[in-house]
């Protein structure tokens, strides 16, 4: 399981670190996002799917649970499950079909999905560090070993 840490001194280093991951996001990946409330994963969210081209806003899908983003080499799937009360919920959805070759799926508190998401390629865990953010991201998939691999060397 290989790791790469990352920190961030504030948000503008963060967003500028997610312009240019997100150029080499390749399809058909799951992460999770874990970290408190206010530890940045809408922050981290938002920067990945406008680094991919998303030209708008990135609103928290806290009551939606789920915000689609078609782009042109991609389709992000941005979950909040934060609301979740029953697993279930996503069956009923249809997220099921979220989860494809063609697709990104971004997933604040996936705990709260258990049994019915797919596992992560890729976790990443956002901690408090000096004012900023560390960042440590986890692959658990030969697709997020590539990711992560691509990422530690840009
Ligand atoms: P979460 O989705 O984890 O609850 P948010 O993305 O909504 O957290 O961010 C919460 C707050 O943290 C926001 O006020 C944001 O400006 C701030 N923030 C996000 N990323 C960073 C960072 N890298 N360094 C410092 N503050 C950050
Ligand atoms: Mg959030």
């Amino acid at each position: 399981m290989s790791e790469l840490k990352l920190n961030f001194a504030d948000e503008p280093s963060m967003l500028q670190w997610c312009q240019v991951a997100a150029k080499q996001v390749q399809p058909g990946l799951v992460i999770h996002l874990q970290g408190d409330l206010g530890m940045g994963k809408t922050t981290l969210s938002r920067g990945l799917i406008q680094g991919l081209g998303h030209k708008g806003n990135v609103k928290s899908p806290t009551y939606t649970l789920v915000e689609p983003y078609e782009l042109d080499s991609l389709t992000v799937y941005h979950f909040d499950l934060y609301r979740l009360s029953d697993p279930e919920e996503l069956e009923y959805m249809g997220v099921r079909d979220y989860f494809s070759e063609q697709s990104l799926c971004l997933i604040e508190w996936p705990e709260k999905g258990v049994g019915i998401l797919p596992t992560a390629d890729l976790v990443i865990e956002l901690t408090n560090w000096q004012q900023g953010r560390e960042c440590t991201i986890h692959a658990y998939s030969d697709q997020g070993e590539r990711q992560l691999q691509a990422w530690q060397h840009p």
